[in-house]
């Protein structure tokens, strides 16, 4: 069940969920250690028609993304628990003409008939993961982050480095 009406989810507050791994998501994989990574995700969908008069789903991810902490060099088991209320639309074009202070803490996106499930479920979870993937016993305190070391070596040593200019786009 990779692909669903995600109009028709909405429109009959159905409910869909799955299971997915690192070979589901490859965009997710190519940004966690080959050696030692992995995912176990869990998803599932609510639809919530009607929400700002538009068709919608809650989306909630429960997941284990596992990679190389930054630190300690080990592996580190990043868990990863939200439920994202969506929005969806019928084009750019739509989304472009919802007005900011609308949007609230919506996230929008294009809509289908044939909505890639995989694809929805992996883009959250690549905007969820952290910049740095570390034990937390090895972090500093997350409100001191910005001031310890060097960024432009923190930025080398970051396996998500890239995901700085995918979170750009939001
Ligand atoms: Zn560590």
């Amino acid at each position: 069940m990779q692909y669903t009406d995600i109009f028709e989810l909405s429109r009959t507050r159905g409910e869909l969920s799955g299971e997915l791994a690192a070979q589901d998501l490859p965009a997710l994989a190519s940004l966690i250690d080959p050696g030692c990574g992995g995912a176990l995700v869990h998803w599932s969908a609510v639809g919530t028609a009607g929400r700002n008069d538009l068709p919608g789903a809650d989306l909630t991810i429960d997941a284990q993304i596992t990679t190389r902490c930054v630190r300690c060099g080990e592996p580190v088991t990043l868990v990863i628990r939200k439920t994202v209320p969506f929005l969806f639309v019928k084009s750019e074009k739509e989304a472009d003409a919802i007005p900011i202070e609308d949007d609230g803490d919506y996230e929008i996106v294009v809509g289908s008939r044939k909505f890639d499930l995989a694809a929805w479920v992996e883009e959250e979870l690549i905007l969820s993961l952290p910049a740095f993937a570390q034990h937390d016993d090895c972090a500093p305190p997350a409100e001191h982050m910005h001031d310890e070391g060097d960024p432009a070596e923190a930025e080398r040593a970051n396996p998500f480095a890239c995901l700085a200019e995918l979170k750009r786009r939001r």
